[in-house]
């Protein structure tokens, strides 16, 4: 079968579209024939590889997928072979005191389909029974194979973590990449008052479109003056930082005091400077976010269900054009997912 591959870290030339053994489902797992699949920023992380890690072998990138079950392994129940699925790319091994508690995203051996086993750009992947849900009817095979990953990640940034309320400001940075905008979704959903921050006039204007009350455009505008004019002097309630070292320091100069900050991604880097007095004078709470438990990935398919809510699709690649993609997504050009049409 046909699949996007790395055999070193590196950068975009180590990514090949080749040939790759058909996979064969262990008990508990299926095949899935992958119809579509999204791209994430985790797929660079993986690709340009972790300091101390080392990858061995040939490795397939991607994390989302929609598909068709193909083939079902041992002991597999309640998947039925031509089920219309989409994956649920966390992975974690079911038995610690943490997952027994439902918190899956805290097992110490937590992994993600795409980092710790073979990924979905391929025509094929084996992924765990119970990592499947079905498709949500009212979106089409782009939207449903660029759901998974960002729209739980931002799901329990704000509703686990966070814990927003109707009525509450949440100030997103750097609107246009799929988790940003996910929240900015799941917040206005909730009824809470959303400012966006981008360098992109246009994206700041398709954010409005998409509900945001306030756009920020961060290279002209002073982010904190505007945000405390906007609040009145008070400040956000929640910032929803996804960008990391370049956005940390005004994480804090734009909440209220008792406010949070909630954190799920490092773009521009993962150190640093924390100003501890802040912290403690204005009674912030700082919480980390990884992806999501079962019960995180559950609620967030059935708000998107309910409220027949679409995640942004940015554009459409085929698997051959795989580099193009990623590319894209690395030069921070796109707004919304991009995703990966696997099978015609
Ligand atoms: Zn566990």
């Amino acid at each position: 079968m046909k699949a996007a591959v790395i055999h070193e870290n590196g950068e975009l030339d180590v990514v090949r579209v080749e040939e790759v053994p058909e996979p064969a489902p262990g008990s508990g797992e299926v095949v899935l024939k992958v119809t579509c699949a999204g791209l994430n920023h985790l797929d660079i992380w993986v690709r340009k590889g972790r300091p101390g890690t080392s990858l061995s072998g040939t490795h397939i990138l991607g994390s989302d997928a929609v598909g068709l079950v193909e083939e079902l392994g041992r002991d597999v129940e309640g998947v039925r072979v031509g089920d219309e699925v989409i994956v649920n790319p966390a992975l974690s091994c079911g038995r610690c005191e943490f997952c027994a508690r439902g918190q899956q995203s805290e097992c110490p051996s937590f992994g993600i389909a795409g980092l710790s086993r073979p990924g979905t750009f391929a025509e094929r992947v084996v992924v765990p029974a119970r990592n499947l849900w079905p498709k949500p009817a009212h979106l089409s095979v782009e939207e449903a194979g660029a759901l998974s990953l960002a729209s739980v990640t931002a799901w329990r940034m704000l509703m686990t973590r966070a814990q927003i309320r109707p009525g509450e400001s949440v100030l997103i940075h750097g609107i246009g990449g799929g988790a940003a905008l996910c929240a900015l979704q799941f917040a206005k959903l909730i009824g809470a008052k959303v400012i966006v921050t981008s360098s992109s006039d246009e994206k700041l204007a398709r954010a409005r479109e998409l509900g945001a009350d306030h756009a920020i455009h961060y290279r002209s505008q002073d982010v904190a003056e505007r945000v405390k004019e906007i609040t009145a002097g008070r400040g956000v309630d929640v910032a929803v930082d996804s960008v990391g070292a370049a956005t940390w320091p005004l994480d804090f100069a734009c909440v209220r005091r008792g406010g949070r900050i909630v954190t799920c991604g490092i773009t521009t880097g993962a150190k640093a400077e924390t100003n501890l007095q802040a912290l403690y004078w204005n009674q912030l709470t700082i919480l980390g976010s990884t992806m999501g438990s079962n019960e995180d990935f559950r609620q967030m398919l059935r708000a998107v269900t309910v409220n027949r809510l679409r995640p942004v699709i940015d554009e459409v690649f085929t698997l051959d054009e795989v580099r193009q993609a990623m590319a894209k997504m690395e030069a921070g050009r796109q707004f919304g997912k991009i995703a990966l049409r696997v099978a015609p």
